[in-house]
């Protein structure tokens, strides 16, 4: 798609709070499901004819399932220590994007049908009725929140607005108003395996040709195997890895990885996908079913251990719930952890001083790293606390000679959200992407200009898509995000594997016949 014109401020030294633009971003909203989406999710194809009853049914449901949700809505004093940290706010301006404004959209009607004062004295307490104009801004400013928790992190009581945003967009799913990017992808995922609906066939021929392009690069076989029964390791990896860059160059090194690590691994058309956008639009459901997959996989294909590629989301909801939803996981062997993130997998060899690297073939880059946020702020990784932020850095410092972080306020748990997270990474909310994306850049630009950083890397796929699209909107390439991974991939230096030359051998001997 051809690059959507848009007034981008110019990017500043210091992040500059924004005057209040009322309805700045009311405008903004993604396109809403059609029945083909909604359907096959468990939900209305189009908006209910009694939606104001049943949302508010479904807001009874959730409040009774989720005790978190009610406190939410009743402990926040308005103490305003959130205003100023949302992304969405800092980049557009839109008082409605203040975390505890968005919060608010759903508050005061909980506050008129759930509390006795809303009852009785709606004024005093600023409860308000469900109207058309109260769906329109649920719809709109839901969908302009990516769900980071970056303002939790800030609030003396721990108000996870992430957690809001999903309830409401659970709501609307129920009446019939969900949002068309992600139920399209939860539908695909349950017809055809992945986000992508990539169907086995073409999995199978990418995978043949990155053997090839690793062989034709690097000389040694390494394998990129798919519905291996028997193996020990399943990978589950987002499908933008088979084919997006710089994902693919991410997969490309866990493969190398394996190999050295002298594991037999696989991956699966039946789990051909990590995202689990049930997290998303808040539908334990749907998060489950999804789940489910992978466990289907693991099972049918007898595997011992299980590791993830690089995903955000998909990390936090296999760390934090994938036990809960697809568990229990006895049949796997207990002396790993289940799940493995793969930058776990990675350091732990490169700790034990199993991977042969070579930091200068990284000399071309001077690297910094984005936290993304589901990492940073919903889960860990390896055993100590702060793995999360610990962990990739040790890899990426192990494999480049050069690496800077950005400033200390937009990294590990206070790290900027890249604006696309959430089940926001659609073409239709561009303006909000590249507008939300402001104070990563800002923070990147920052580094480039003092210590001369050239690259950013990163861990999940929805950050890597977003930022490929949105670098350019402020001057800058969108080469210069890559994958983790794919530093390790350049640094690794590989060890033949015992039949590279007796192939090689018999290709030249076939050569001869001919
Ligand atoms: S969770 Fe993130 S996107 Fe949502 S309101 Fe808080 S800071 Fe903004
Ligand atoms: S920081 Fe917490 S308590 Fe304070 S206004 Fe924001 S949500 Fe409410």
């Amino acid at each position: 798609m051809a690059k959507v014109k848009l007034e981008v401020s110019e990017l500043q030294p210091y992040l500059e709070i924004p005057a209040v633009t009322p309805g700045v971003m009311a405008h903004s909203r993604p396109f809403v499901a059609k029945p083909e989406h909604q359907e096959p999710l468990g939900f209305p194809g189009v908006l209910v004819d009694n939606w104001q009853e049943k949302a508010i049914d479904k807001m009874g449901d959730l409040l009774g399932r989720y005790r978190s949700l009610r406190v939410y809505l009743d402990a926040c004093v308005k103490c305003g220590s959130c205003t100023d940290k949302c992304h969405y706010y800092i980049g557009t301006g839109d008082p409605k994007n203040m975390p505890v404004a968005r919060q608010d959209l759903l508050r005061k009607v909980y506050r008129r049908y759930f509390t006795l004062a809303g009852k009785y004295f709606p004024k005093l307490v600023g409860a308000e009725d469900l109207t058309q104009e109260v769906l329109d801004d649920w719809y709109s400013y839901f969908h302009q929140c990516s769900q980071c928790r970056r303002c939790s992190v800030f609030c003396p009581y721990g108000i996870d607005t992430a957690e809001i945003s999903m309830a409401a967009r659970e709501i609307m799913d129920h009446i019939g108003m969900g949002q068309k990017y992600c139920n399209e992808i939860i539908a695909k995922v349950y017809k055809i395996g992945n986000n992508l609906g990539l169907p086995g066939p073409a999995l199978r021929d990418t995978l043949e040709g990155l053997e090839e392009d690793v062989f034709d690069d690097t000389g040694v076989k390494v394998r990129y195997p798919i519905d291996q029964v028997g193996a020990d390791i399943l990978l589950v990896t987002p499908s933008a890895d088979f084919f997006a860059e710089p994902h693919v160059d991410g997969l490309v090194g866990y493969g190398k990885v394996f190999h050295e690590a002298g594991v037999s691994w696989t991956l699966s058309t039946i789990a051909s996908e990590a995202a689990n956008f049930g997290m998303f639009i808040g539908s334990y459901e749907n998060m489950r079913r999804i789940s489910l997959r992978i466990r289907e996989a693991a099972i049918a294909l007898k595997v011992k251990r299980i590791v993830f590629g690089e995903c955000g989301h998909a990390w936090r909801v296999a760390y934090s719930f994938l036990n809960t939803l697809a568990g229990p996981w006895d049949f796997l062997d207990p002396s790993y952890p289940i799940p493995q993130h793969i930058c776990e997998f990675t350091n732990d060899l490169i700790q034990n001083g199993k991977l042969n690297l070579d930091k200068s073939q990284n000399d071309d880059m001077v690297l910094t790293f984005h936290d993304s946020c589901n990492v940073a702020r919903a889960s860990r990784m390896g055993p100590t606390p702060g793995g999360q932020f610990d962990i990739p850095r040790a890899v990426i410092k192990a494999v480049c000679n050069h690496f800077h972080d950005m400033d200390e306020e937009t990294i590990r748990e206070r790290t900027f959200c890249c604006g696309g997270g959430g089940g926001l990474l659609t073409d239709d909310l561009m303006e909000l992407r590249v507008k939300g994306a402001f104070p990563r850049m800002t923070a990147l630009n920052n580094v480039i200009q003092e210590k001369g950083v050239t690259h950013m890397a990163a861990i999940c796929a929805i950050c890597k898509s977003q930022f490929t699209k949105v670098l350019p909107y402020y001057g800058m390439e969108m080469e210069q995000i890559v994958s983790v991974h794919q530093l390790v991939s350049n640094a690794i230096i590989l060890t033949p594997g015992e039949d590279d030359d007796l192939d090689e051998d018999d290709d030249e001997s076939e050569d001869d016949e001919d």
